[in-house]
């Protein structure tokens, strides 16, 4: 098979944020597999800046370590050295002179220039103002900006007005990992390279659809963060809404930036508002050596959710009438993240059988074990006559298309190769996130307004019973949540 790794210019990367957790996690291991993949060139540069005064050499033997805990068998890769002798370090408060002139005099003029803002959101104004002074935030540059991007409709705003005071849209890219998901892609591909789905892709032949995003961990280490945005906030409003979008989504003319995101804006300006009665809200208890939500964010008083249930609608003319279920949470009985597309029954059943037929679903896995199952009816093999049974035709991709040792990209990898080829395809367009904002901003301002509490939910359990109630009440029931 052809080599699928198409390499990238020379680019310099500056990382602001490179001692913290997302970048040692997730941004740095990524790159160094992306190098050990052939996608960079020798000759590309990261420059990684934080307050923590180090010399470079100190900054490679951090990375080193950090590919040791992030990406354990690759610490004796060959590579490895000549992937470090990439990196370079330049402390550098944000909001302090010192350091800027080092920064800038570290990068080259003629290669493509991106830099990350793997730090707080507060530090954002600061950091675009220091570039901005120091004529780093020309035409050329490509900034990458993590979530939250914003806490509510007017903060969002506040961040995007700021951001194009410096750049273009064409030069930001706003970052949701979900997007860099194989799967997420996979999903545009099976949808509009293939004719036999899209007929079928409608209110017509759709019962409804579901987004699960189960995590089995609690909040304790991010509690402050997290009580103040809760899963409605931290998960809904940007993971779940984006995989709705492109579930929901009209075929775009082309697949290009533009196209995709103009169709997913339609779609977020479809939602309808969400009634009280399509949402539940639910927040983990403790139970035995577990800590419960409140101990762990250590608030006895807190009201935040870290579970979210709910109904959603689209009011236009492809999905009238089907809804979409959607949940997500934390302490709970899998680490799974899926969307199901569960068709309708046909129309009436020929067979006389004592099974029934059940219906077709399109099941997505995002993790674990990125792929896609369409469960149909068949005939039960052998004698005994006619009884059916239902199977799932499973689409592993990494079983399917990957090579002997080659792992296909993990998200964060493939991202951050987008952005030094200027794709922002997968990436989140100002408008968008306003209007998932927009259509966040009243529940949680209802929440806020009250006095209700959330449902309590054992940890290792499927969430709050009034979430299995929320589909059962409608005659339908969410699939089994497993890992
Ligand atoms: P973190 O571990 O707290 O790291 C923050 C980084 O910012 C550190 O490198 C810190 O280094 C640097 N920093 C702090 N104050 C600074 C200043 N005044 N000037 C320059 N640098 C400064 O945070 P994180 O978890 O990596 O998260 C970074 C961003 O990614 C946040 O926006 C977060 O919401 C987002 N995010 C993180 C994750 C994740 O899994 N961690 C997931 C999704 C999104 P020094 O202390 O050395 O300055």
């Amino acid at each position: 098979m052809v080599s699928r790794v198409i390499p990238v210019e020379a680019f310099d990367l500056v990382i602001f944020g490179a001692t913290g957790d997302l970048a040692q996690r997730k941004i740095l291991p990524g790159l160094f597999r992306r190098f050990v993949a052939g996608q960079m060139p020798d000759d590309a540069r990261i420059i990684g800046s934080a307050r923590t005064r180090m010399e470079a050499g100190e900054f490679r033997d951090q990375v080193r370590a950090a590919i040791a805990a992030h990406d354990g068998p690759r610490i004796d890769h060959p590579q490895l050295d000549a992937f470090l002798q990439l990196l370079d370090y330049v402390p550098l408060d944000a909001g302090a002179p010192d350091g800027w002139a080092d920064l800038r005099g570290r990068l080259r003029p003629d290669v493509v220039r991106a830099v990350y803002f793997s730090v707080a959101p507060s530090l954002f104004a600061t950091l675009v103002q220091g570039m901005s002074e120091q004529g780093l935030a020309d035409a050329d540059t490509r900034i990458v900006v993590e979530k939250p991007f914003g806490h509510d409709l007017a903060s969002a705003r506040a961040l995007n007005e700021m951001l194009s005071q410096h750049f273009s849209e064409a030069q930001i890219y706003r970052i949701d990992h979900y997007l860099g998901k194989e799967t997420v892609q996979n999903l545009m591909a099976v949808r509009f390279a293939n004719i036999l789905l899209e007929p079928l892709w409608n209110a017509h032949y759709v019962d409804h659809v579901q987004i699960t995003v189960a995590e089995t961990v609690g909040v304790a280490g991010r509690g402050g963060y997290y009580d103040d945005a809760g899963a409605m906030r931290d998960m809904v409003q940007n993971h779940l809404m984006q995989l709705l979008c492109l579930i929901a989504m009209e075929p775009p003319v082309r697949f290009d930036p533009d196209a995709v995101r103009d169709e997913k804006l339609k779609v977020l300006r479809a939602l309808a508002p969400v009634a009280p009665d399509d949402i539940v809200r639910g927040q983990y208890r403790g139970a035995g050596a577990i800590a419960g939500y409140a101990e762990d964010v250590d608030n006895p008083d807190s009201r935040t959710e870290s579970f979210v249930a709910l109904k959603v609608r689209l009011v236009n003319w492809r999905w009238q009438g089907t809804p979409f279920y959607l949940r997500t949470g934390k302490r709970l009985r899998a680490r799974a993240s899926e969307i199901a597309i569960v068709f309708r029954m046909p129309p009436h059943s020929i067979f006389d059988t004592p099974e029934l037929p059940r219906a077709n679903e399109l099941v997505i896995r995002l993790q674990p074990d990125e792929g896609m199952d369409l469960k149909m009816m068949i005939k039960e093999p052998g004698p005994g006559g006619m009884r059916l049974v239902p199977v799932a035709l499973d689409m592993s991709f990494a079983e399917a298309l990957g090579e002997d040792g080659v792992d296909l990209p993990d998200a964060y990898e493939r991202l951050i190769m987008d952005v030094i080829r200027g794709n922002q395809t997968l990436f989140m367009r100002g408008d968008e996130v306003e209007a998932a904002w927009a259509w966040t901003d009243p529940v949680v301002d209802a929440w806020a307004a009250g006095t209700a509490r959330p449902e309590p939910y054992d940890p290792g359990s499927a969430g709050p019973d009034a979430a299995t109630q929320l589909m059962q009440r409608d005659g339908r029931r969410w699939r089994d949540m497993r890992n």
